[in-house]
């Protein structure tokens, strides 16, 4: 059995983007219900967050959006930025909570005390701008922890896979020029899909040239499409890179059951997804992985591909079924 620490509080609920919003303070209470649930919990180190600090979020956030965010919440306002990212009062704080359970889960990693973790935060990042809120999302969780890993912790290579079906158009920004981030993103074509980008042919800047991978797919995609392209493409450029820390932007929203996209993942594609990067992370990376959640609008899809997900990274037997 893997140490695994688990990233919860229930002020990550306190964020509310409104009655009719999808991501919904009941995304994380089902995941965290579930668990509480099953066997799996006991065997899960719980690491209780604290806020990020305002440095490492200047790191990649621009210092007047992160202002305008604190004072539209303190004025009450609903919106930040556009229509879909709805806010209350508490959003900013909660938003700062969720930087500080992925960092909480570096700090472990790195020194050791854990193998691995899983942050089940909200908001989510991945869509996130260096100077604006998109797509639910406010400050870029899994970059600003990739970030902190490599400046506090001396490394020189991260990997971002992000499997949400939607591309993270934010973490791709932030790093595009850095070739000490490789992010690879499987997600439903762009012609199709929110946010419109994430083609092929953008595959990173400058010295980033080549440490940006897009891997699009056409609506109604499968498992094994999913399957292939990792093992083909991703997993053998990023065996090259060798990354010493790995981290996934997991989304469940490919999932054939979730309300939001048009693709036909199921709990087995999860499953097997999440083994891969797992074996890259334990190849080159003394298997330090830790994945963030991301999206995921089906209750019962998430609650079963996150229990999947955490007894991979135990290494203990998955559920019947
Ligand atoms: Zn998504």
């Amino acid at each position: 059995m893997r140490r695994t620490g688990y990233v919860y509080a229930l002020r990550y609920l306190l964020h509310d983007p409104g009655s009719w919003h999808p991501e919904r303070p009941d995304r994380l209470k089902a995941i965290h219900d579930a668990l509480v649930d099953s066997d799996v919990f006991e065997l899960l180190v719980r690491l209780r967050p604290d806020y990020a600090p305002l440095k490492w979020v200047e790191r990649l956030h621009d210092p007047d959006y992160i202002r305008r965010f604190k004072e539209a919440c303190e004025q009450g306002r609903q919106i930040l930025d556009t229509q879909d990212c709805g806010i209350s009062k508490d959003s900013y704080l909660t938003a700062l909570l969720a930087v500080g359970g992925v960092m909480m889960a570096v700090d472990s990693v790195m020194k050791g005390e854990l193998d691995n973790a899983f942050c089940a935060v909200r908001p989510p990042g991945h869509h996130a701008e260096r100077d604006r809120a998109k797509g639910f999302c406010f400050f870029n969780n899994v970059a600003i922890g990739a970030v902190y890993a490599l400046e506090n912790y001396g490394l020189e290579r991260v990997a971002i896979v992000d499997w949400d079906v939607h591309h993270g158009n934010g973490t791709q920004h932030l790093f595009e020029d850095d070739p000490r981030v490789f992010y690879v993103s499987l997600h439903e074509d762009p012609q199709f899909c929110y946010p419109g980008t994430g083609y092929r042919r953008e595959e990173g800047k400058g010295p980033g040239k080549g440490f940006n991978l897009n891997l699009p797919f056409p609506p109604r995609s499968e498992d094994s499409d999913y399957l292939e392209a990792l093992k083909k493409e991703a997993l053998p450029l990023l065996r090259q890179f060798a990354p010493q820390l790995v981290f996934i932007s997991a989304g469940f929203d490919a999932h054939t059951k979730d309300p939001l996209a048009h693709m036909n993942l199921t709990r087995e594609g999860y499953r097997e997804m999440g083994r891969l990067v797992l074996d890259l992370a334990l190849e080159t990376a003394g298997g330090r992985l830790i994945t963030v959640l991301e999206g995921g609008y089906n209750l019962e899809v998430l609650e079963e591909c996150v229990e999947d997900h955490l007894r991979l990274l135990l290494d203990i037997p998955y559920d019947h079924f």
